[in-house]
């Protein structure tokens, strides 16, 4: 029969075990993976309409809030102009069945003459006054104008007559060279009336803070001037009367002239004045132009009470939304909001109501792709985005829901089996593997150790045979002709057979320690008298070798218990190997140290050492050193791993010391009966 080599056999297991294990592994892994698969498409999709819905909610929230925001601002203190207003309401106006329209609320810089709600006065025309008037402007009695004026600040109870005295007083002050009085009386003016508007037109404020501007300027006072520039600036951005805008341009000329050059404070209100120029101008055009209320399907809101329309406005200078209803005989009212403050002010509340469980990302953009709004609670999600209805500005919505980790949704999911089934396989084929193949090699190691093993013995078996037969067929045709070669003869021929023996004693304890067989007779032993007898038996071979044994012996040894046969064997063992692999030194010590409840015993060789990485294996069966191999030295490798069980069965202990080229020395502690 043809020997199978270790390869080819390696070979067919793994070919065997992939048949049987790792393809029907892979066929379940893969059925595992699709249900994976499935199930995360299946909940993909579920996930898409949860979006879907919750972004009709968002939109249907936007909607419903449109209808609060009507009611409130169209509750009766606000349209009868007194109420607090949005801040994202740019303008709030009804048209009358006659066409005219009213401004009710709004936050326009300046507004078109036909929409103020105050009509022009002529100026000058208080009688009381024309005397001062006279007597300053005709015969420029100066002094006598000013008592005249300042009476009438006492008397006068109207309103309008003071602010008329104070303001030609201040002009008075000015005329009579006394700046300081000038300024002080406008900053009363300004302080006292800033929502007035002298003669039903001029803003009085203003007028006051650009005569202080005037003055503080002729006087070189900078840093009032700075202040005063800025606080008029804030008047026009914020204007707390309502007047046109000639009167709007010609104090924006006048504060542009006589401001600081300097001051990036006012370069920055300039600038948003000028922004909101643009705004209120596109405003107006949409308060005075066409009718926007253009019954269009797309952009009424279903089911609303109002018959709401809503119209988007995207322009470069505004982005708001246009909503216009009937209200009472035909009245039609409009709203202009102002569409990123409005949405800002509502999100929190909308994404509240559609998403009480905080599982959604939500970001709001616009159409240049800048993020308007967001509430991210785990930002490594992916977004789906959802165009807003075509009667708002054309941004996006992004949702993206909140989910747990893969491995927590697989195990939440029904598709945790799959995972674990997919797992479980993975881990089984992996272990499955890493066991045979390493019960693989040591059996492999061991099937080439063992025949190593097999022709070692018979190498060592038939040198002492071949030397026995060829000293005994000498002796047989008498070709040996002294007695005493033929003594020497005899006496080899009985260290070989010796030899021999005990190589035997080793191949058979050595099976039998193998099957646990191995039956210890034992007995009190004094080990200085077994050392003796087995040195005296060894001297011939010391002697043909030429080394030097050197025995240390105790005075008094106390006996162990032990079997007889085996410890011999022991010594036999631990000198041989000692003289094999003695190399050129030629020196060997043994020692026997009584201790206290255990006998030591060394044995000490200066020969070729081993090294560190073999030092464990050595005790194994089979094993030989590298060395020894390489420099021809004949053994079987079960030596030292005999020695090591006969020891360990009188509870005794071996161990070694070595250097490679140093030598070796094996000591076994055996205790005492
Ligand atoms: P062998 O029949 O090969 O001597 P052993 O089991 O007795 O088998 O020893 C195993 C190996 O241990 C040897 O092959 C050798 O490499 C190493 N060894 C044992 N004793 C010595 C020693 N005294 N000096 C150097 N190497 C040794």
């Amino acid at each position: 029969m043809k020997p199978t080599k270790p390869g080819s056999r390696r070979n067919k297991i793994i070919l065997y075990y992939t048949l049987a294990v790792v393809l029907p592994g892979i066929v379940l892994g893969y059925l595992a993976y699709r249900g994976i698969r499935n199930d995360q498409a299946l909940r993909e999709k579920e996930n898409l309409r949860r979006l879907e819905i919750s972004s009709q909610a968002f939109f249907n929230e936007i909607d419903s809030s449109f209808v609060q925001v009507i009611d409130k601002q169209t509750s009766d203190s606000i349209l009868s102009g007194s109420g607090q207003s949005d801040p994202s309401l740019l303008a709030l106006f009804v048209k009358d069945s006659s066409g005219s329209k009213k401004l009710i609320v709004h936050q326009l810089l300046y507004l078109p003459s036909e929409l103020l709600t105050i009509e022009p006065q002529l100026s000058g025309s208080f009688a009381s006054q024309k005397e001062g008037l006279r007597l300053e402007f005709v015969e420029r009695r100066y002094p006598e104008a000013l008592r005249f004026y300042q009476d009438m600040i006492f008397k006068t109870t109207n309103s309008e007559e003071k602010i008329q005295a104070l303001v030609t007083s201040a002009r008075l002050y000015n005329k009579m060279n006394q700046p300081n009085q000038a300024k002080a009386l406008y900053y009363e003016i300004r302080k006292e009336y800033q929502g007035s508007l002298l003669n039903g037109q001029i803003p009085i404020a203003l007028m006051a803070g650009l005569e202080i501007l005037k003055i503080s300027k002729a006087t070189g006072e900078n840093d009032e001037m700075r202040n005063i520039s800025r606080q008029c600036l804030e008047f026009l951005l914020h204007p707390s009367c309502e007047y046109d805008e000639d009167q709007f341009d010609m104090f924006y000329q006048s504060f542009s002239e006589i401001s600081p050059e300097t001051d990036p404070a006012n370069d920055s209100l300039f600038e948003e004045l000028d922004t909101q120029r643009a705004r209120t101008d596109y405003l107006l055009g949409i308060l005075s132009g066409q009718d926007q209320t253009q019954t269009n399907s797309n952009n009424h809101f279903k089911g609303d009470k109002y018959g709401l329309s809503c119209t988007s406005i995207n322009s470069g200078e505004l982005t708001a939304v246009y909503l216009s209803w009937i209200r009472n005989n035909s009245v039609q009212t409009s709203m202009v909001i102002d569409f990123p403050v409005y949405l800002k002010s509502i999100s929190e509340n909308v994404i509240k109501k559609l998403d009480t469980g905080s599982s959604l990302n939500v970001k709001v953009e616009d159409d240049n792709g800048s993020l308007i709004f967001s509430r991210v609670i785990n930002e490594e999600t992916s977004y789906l985005s959802f165009p807003f209805p075509e009667y708002l500005p054309q941004w996006e919505l992004l949702l993206s829901e909140n989910r747990p980790g893969f491995i927590v949704t697989l195990m939440k999911a029904g598709s945790g089996i799959y995972l674990f089934a997919f797992i479980l396989i993975v881990l089984l084929m992996l272990l499955g593997f890493a066991f045979i193949m390493y019960t693989l090699n040591i059996e492999l190691r061991l099937n080439k150790l063992k025949s190593e093993f097999i022709s070692n013995v018979s190498h060592e078996l038939k040198s002492p045979l071949t030397s026995i037969r060829m000293m005994t067929e000498m002796l047989h045709h008498n070709r040996v002709e002294t007695e005493e070669r033929k003594s020497a003869y005899y006496s080899a021929m009985l260290e070989e057979s010796e030899h021999l023996s005990h190589l035997i004693d080793n191949i058979l304890d050595f099976s039998k320690m193998e099957d646990e067989r191995k039956k210890y007779e034992l007995t009190d032993l004094n080990l200085d008298e077994l050392l003796v007898k087995f040195l005296e038996s060894t001297r011939e071979r010391m002697k043909e070798l030429g080394l030097n044994i050197r025995y240390d012996s105790p005075d008094r040894v106390p006996l162990i218990r032990g079997d007889r046969d085996a410890i011999l064997q022991v010594f036999y063992n631990l000198v041989d190997n000692a003289m094999k692999f003695s190399g050129s030194s030629k020196q060997i010590d043994i020692s026997l140290i009584p201790g206290d409840n255990e006998i030591v015993f060394c044995v000490k060789d200066n020969g070729i050492g081993i090294p560190a990485k073999d030092q464990e294996k050595i005790f194994e069966r089979f094993y030989r050193g590298s060395e020894p191999q390489r420099m021809g030295i004949k053994g079987s490798g079960i030596g030292l791993a005999i020695v090591k069980k006969i020891i360990e069965a009188h509870k005794g202990h071996l161990t070694l010391e070595s250097k490679p080229g140093e030598g070796s020395t094996f000591t076994v502690r055996i205790p005492v009966s």
